[in-house]
C-alpha cells in the first residue's frame, strides 16, 4: 500500500545552544568545577563572523554570512565541520562546536573542538556559485585556521567538492601545499580511505558495542528506523544490513524543498534503490519512491515505528519532549548520528521510559576520528589503506566505549552524563596544565 500526505511543516527548533549548555552546567555541578573553568568552557574562546562577496553567474552580487567558532583548542588544533544552510544560527554553531570539544576528548584525540557555517542553501546555487562562496569563507579566515590551529571537514550539505575548492584557495593564498587544512577531502588530494563512511560506519560499530557491554543480545534480527539519507545516514544504514539488521524506514527531505517524509516498508527498505532516488544532499524523491510502493508518511512518522533502535542522523533538536512521546513500545535504544538530536527533556523522558541513547559525541565520534587519521595523513605525506583505517577506527571507538559504558555503570549515569563527564574532564584537565585557569 502507497499512502501519500501532506509534507510536516519545518518546526523551529530549541536553540541548540542552551541545550549544550545544559549539559555542561549538570556535568560541571558533577565534576565540582571552579567558576573559572566553567566560564571558560561554557563560551567559545574564539568567534570569527563575516561577510563573503560573491558573483553570481548572472553578474549581479550577492553577499552571504559566515562563521567560524573555536570553542576551546587546549588539546590541540580546532576540529569541526562546515555546514552550509539557510536554515542556521550563530546558536546553532556555538553549540557544535562546543560539541566538537568534548567529543575529541571523549574519543581520546589531540583536537579541540570547532564548527563552521554559510549561511547559503547550496541547491539553491549553481556548482560555480558554490565554488566561490566557498572560496570566499576561505579568504575571510585564511590567517585564523590551519593545519596547526583549525581543521575544517565537511558537515550537513557540505562534500569532498566543498573541501577541496577550500584547500586550493587556502593553499594558493598561502603559497605552499598543506593537506593537512582540511579534512574530507576527495582522495586524488590527500583524502583518506574510509573517511566517507566512517561516520556512518562508527554509528553502527558504537551502537553494537554498546550492545554488548551492556549484555543485550540483538536478538534474531534488530530492527532500525533512520532520520535522513545524507553521508552518515547513508552509511549507517549499510553497515546497520551489513551487520545482520533490518531497516523499516528511512525519513529525508523531498528533492528539492525542505519538506520531509518518511519512506516506510516493513520488509526492509533497499538501500540501493533508495540511493538512486537522493540527490547530492540526501533528498530522497518522494514521487519515485512511492512508484516502488514505499508507504510515504509525514516526515516524523520515523519516531512512530516499530523498531528496536532509532537513527536520528539528519539535523539537532528532532526528538523532544512531545515528539518521543509517540515513540514505539518497542524501541529500546537512540544511537545519535546526527549532533543534537535530543532535547534534554526529551532525554528525561526518554531515561524514565528505559530506553538507552547512545549520545552523538560518541555515537558519530567515528568521522572525527578518521579525521584525525586523515590529519596525519597528510601531515606526515603517508597513506593508508582502508583496511587500516578501518581497523584502527573500530578499535578506537571500542576503546572509547568501554570507557563511557565503565563510567555510567560505576557512576550510575546515562551514557550521555559519562561521556560528558570524560570529555569535560579531560579538557579541563588540560586548560589547567596549560595555566588557563
Ligand atoms: P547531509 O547533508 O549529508 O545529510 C543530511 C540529511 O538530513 C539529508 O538526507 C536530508 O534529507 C536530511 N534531513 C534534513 N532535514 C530533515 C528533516 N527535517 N527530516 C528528515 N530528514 C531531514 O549531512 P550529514 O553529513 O549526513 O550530517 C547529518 C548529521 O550528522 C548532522 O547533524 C551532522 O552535524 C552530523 N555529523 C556529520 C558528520 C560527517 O562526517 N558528515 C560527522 C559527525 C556528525
Amino acid at each position: 500500500m502507497t499512502t501519500l500526505v501532506a509534507p510536516d511543516a519545518v518546526v523551529p527548533l530549541a536553540n541548540p545552544y542552551d541545550a549544550a549548555r545544559r549539559q555542561f552546567d549538570r556535568v560541571a555541578d558533577r565534576l565540582g568545577l571552579d567558576r573559572a573553568t566553567r566560564e571558560l568552557l561554557r563560551a567559545p574562546l574564539r568567534e570569527f563572523r563575516f561577510q563573503i562577496p560573491v558573483t553570481m553567474d548572472d553578474g549581479t552580487k550577492r553577499v552571504f554570512t559566515g562563521m567560524r567558532v573555536q570553542h576551546n583548542d587546549a588539546r590541540g588544533p580546532s576540529k569541526g565541520g562546515i555546514r552550509l544552510s539557510a536554515s542556521g544560527s550563530a546558536d546553532e554553531v556555538r553549540a557544535l562546536a562546543m560539541w566538537m570539544t568534548w567529543k575529541c576528548a571523549i574519543a581520546d584525540l589531540p583536537l579541540g573542538g570547532g564548527k563552521g557555517w554559510i549561511d547559503c542553501d547550496p541547491r539553491a546555487l549553481s556548482l560555480t556559485e558554490q565554488e566561490r562562496v566557498c572560496r570566499g569563507w576561505v579568504r575571510q579566515l585564511a590567517r585564523n585556521v590551519g593545519a596547526d590551529s583549525d581543521v575544517p571537514a565537511p558537515d550537513v550539505m557540505s562534500s569532498p567538492q566543498h573541501m577541496a575548492w577550500m584547500l586550493d584557495e587556502f593553499e594558493t593564498i598561502h603559497g605552499r601545499h598543506t593537506p593537512g587544512f582540511i579534512t574530507g577531502k576527495p582522495l586524488p588530494l590527500g583524502g583518506s580511505a574510509g573517511r566517507v563512511e566512517a561516520t556512518g560506519r562508527g554509528v553502527i560499530t558504537v551502537l553494537h558495542a554498546v550492545l554488548e557491554a551492556m549484555n543485550v543480545s540483538a536478538g534474531s534480527r534488530l530492527t532500525a528506523s533512520v532520520q535522513g539519507f545524507g553521508n552518515v545516514a547513508k552509511y549507517a544504514c549499510r553497515r546497520f544490513v551489513e551487520r545482520g539488521g533490518l531497516v523499516r524506514a528511512v525519513s529525508s527531505w523531498h528533492s528539492g524543498d525542505e519538506c520531509a517524509y518518511t519512506y516506510e516498508r516493513p520488509e526492509g527498505v533497499d538501500l540501493d534503490e533508495l540511493e538512486r532516488l537522493t540527490d547530492a544532499f540526501g533528498a530522497i524523491d518522494k514521487g519515485g519512491a512511492a512508484r516502488l510502493g514505499y508507504n510515504v508518511l509525514p516526515g516524523n512518522a520515523w519516531i512512530e515505528q516499530p523498531v528496536d533502535v532509532l537513527i536520528p542522523a539528519a539535523l539537532e533538536g528532532q526528538l523532544t519532549a512531545e515528539s518521543v512521546r509517540g515513540l514505539d513500545g518497542r524501541v529500546r535504544f537512540i544511537a545519535e548520528g546526527a549532533n543534537g538530536p535530543t532535547t534534554p527533556e526529551a532525554d528525561e523522558a526518554l531515561a524514565a521510559r528505559g530506553v538507552t541513547v547512545i549520545p552523538d559525541v560518541l555515537a558519530n565520534a567515528g568521522g572525527v576520528t578518521c579525521s584525525y587519521f586523515e590529519q596525519v595523513q597528510s601531515n606526515t605525506g603517508s597513506w593508508w589503506s582502508r583496511e587500516k583505517v578501518l581497523t584502527l577506527l573500530d578499535a578506537s571507538l571500542s576503546r572509547a566505549v568501554d570507557e563511557v559504558t565503565r563510567t555510567a555503570a560505576r557512576d550510575g549515569v546515562t551514557l550521555r552524563e559519562a561521556a560528558n563527564l570524560t570529555g569535560v574532564a579531560r579538557v579541563a584537565e588540560a586548560c589547567r596544565l596549560r595555566g588557563w585557569v
